[in-house]
């Protein structure tokens, strides 16, 4: 009890504390209107580990620019990502050559710009807003204005604030430094998500300190891997928001159903589908992914097209994140979900994460998740009706991708392996087209009998397009 008191004394949180540690570190990394770095590195795909719980894979960032202007709350980041050679593991949208990224934000409006035209990006003003008070010289400010506290924590003085619905918290050390900075970020399968961001080998540009490595971490794996080369104190970034941008609003959730087959339902209508497959007394949804908006879309048309029929299981791909963020809602709906082995301890200790920023569904009503796992086949065959889930051997993409058959209806459902491409449509690159080859002869060795492909991106094709796909792109790949 004695010794609590004291503690609590000691290191209790005060306004007054903050406020001078927060002068002194102001004073001692210079102070800035608007800053700009520059460097290389890498680039996590956060959500797209090739093992369920690993590392995000990453690209390699030739080339990157951030220039921030505070005042404004404005930031502009740009960048140039190349695929790693030799072809990497894992997810994350695949490109061929060079990929170039302009990510804007000025107040509440985000966008991106990589070329002309302003693409709006609502869903990210919030991320982007938070990431400019996570840099050093952000945080110092944010913090100066939001009543901060401060407690003297590992490294330093921990000094904790409130800006809007974020709780951010950053660590400055003795010679008035900015060490490390955090913050919580709503995602769909990690709860409250941590971000993360270390910042050493701090050097003086012309009287700014600036950290030359830059460590940020979502859910405790790298996103950016950052070595700065170049900074410029006070540098421009006068952004006029377009009027497209000022415009934009989430688009509303859209399904639209494609019957395949007697009691087959295609749902596509975003950029990810949903397989709906009735059986006497149920129904599955094969995949439920992005989020709880998606989910309930999804939901809303299973239940027009059979009626009174529950999702009994909700069959899942593989676990990234894009395939895994509508999972929870059918959980909460009731559905036993039907993954590979290996996921299962994933999802379970994922979903117990806190979802205060957030709550979703599940968060809402609580269930407890109930799950079929198999190891490498799962049939689920009631009333004349059969789905045969695989996992797909030496799948690139995911340690334990699965595929879907109906083996009656000839269709094949599948993740990221094979993306039907619009006509004209660049080139996705080697590691696409590895993936695609590496499940043609996997459906060979399997030897499924597949007449149709209702892809979970994009649209459905015959199995020509696939064969076609596979052997076109081995020989102009192999030419280069
Ligand atoms: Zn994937």
């Amino acid at each position: 009890m004695f010794f609590g008191l004291l503690l609590g004394l000691c290191f209790s949180a005060t306004a007054q504390d903050a406020k001078s540690v927060l002068q002194s570190a102001n004073k001692a990394m210079g102070d800035v209107k608007s800053i700009q770095y520059s460097g290389s590195g890498e680039f996590g795909i956060l959500g797209q580990a090739y093992t369920p719980g690993g590392a995000w894979p990453v690209n390699d960032i030739k080339s990157y620019t951030r220039t921030i202007d505070y005042g404004s709350k404005s930031a502009k980041e740009e960048m140039t990502l190349v695929e790693p050679t030799p072809i990497r593991k894992g997810g994350g949208g695949p490109f061929a050559g060079e990929q170039k990224q302009v990510n804007l934000v000025s107040g509440q409006y985000a966008w991106n710009q990589p070329g002309n035209a302003a693409q709006p990006a609502v869903a990210a003003a919030e991320e982007r807003q938070l990431q400019i008070w996570l840099t050093p010289h952000g945080f110092l400010k944010a913090a100066m204005e939001n009543n901060a506290t401060a407690k003297k924590g590992n490294g330093g003085t921990v000094v904790s604030f409130t800006e809007g619905k974020f709780k951010i918290n950053g660590t400055i050390d003795s010679a008035g430094m900015v060490t490390k900075t955090e913050s919580w970020l709503a995602n769909p399968v990690l709860g409250d998500m941590p971000v993360e961001t270390t910042y050493t080998a701090y050097k003086d540009f012309n009287g700014v300190k600036f950290p030359t490595m830059i460590v940020q971490k979502e859910g405790g794996s790298p996103v950016l891997q950052l070595t700065v080369s170049d900074v410029h104190a006070n540098s421009d970034l006068a952004l006029m928001v377009p009027d497209n941008v000022k415009a934009a609003k989430i688009p509303p959730v859209n399904v639209t159903n494609q019957k395949l087959a007697d009691g087959v339902w295609f749902l596509a209508g975003g950029t990810h589908n949903s397989v709906l497959v009735e059986f006497p007394n149920y129904a599955v949804m094969i995949e439920s992914p992005l989020n709880d908006a998606r989910a309930a879309g999804v939901m809303a048309e299973a239940k027009k097209l059979v009626p009174e029929k529950p999702i009994k299981y909700l069959i899942n791909t593989h676990a990234h994140f894009d395939h895994l963020g509508g999972v929870r809602y059918f959980v909460a709906e009731g559905a036993t979900v039907i993954t590979q082995d290996t996921n299962k301890s994933f999802y379970d200790q994922a979903w117990k994460a806190p979802r205060t920023l957030e709550p979703d569904h599940l968060a809402q009503s609580p269930k407890k998740a109930t799950f079929v796992t198999f190891k490498d086949k799962y049939v689920l065959s009631d009333g004349g009706r059969e789905i045969d889930v695989y996992r797909i051997p030496g799948d690139t993409h995911n340690v334990v991708m699965s595929l879907v058959y109906l083996p009656k209806e000839k269709i094949l459902v599948e993740a990221d392996d094979f993306t039907p491409a619009a006509p004209n449509a660049p080139s996705p690159g080697p590691r696409s087209h590895e993936g695609t080859v590496l499940l043609y002869r996997d459906l060979q060795q399997m030897k499924l009998d597949v007449a149709t492909i209702a892809p979970l991106h994009a649209f459905v094709v015959p199995f020509a397009e696939l064969q076609k796909t596979a052997s076109t792109e081995v020989s102009s790949a192999s030419a280069k």
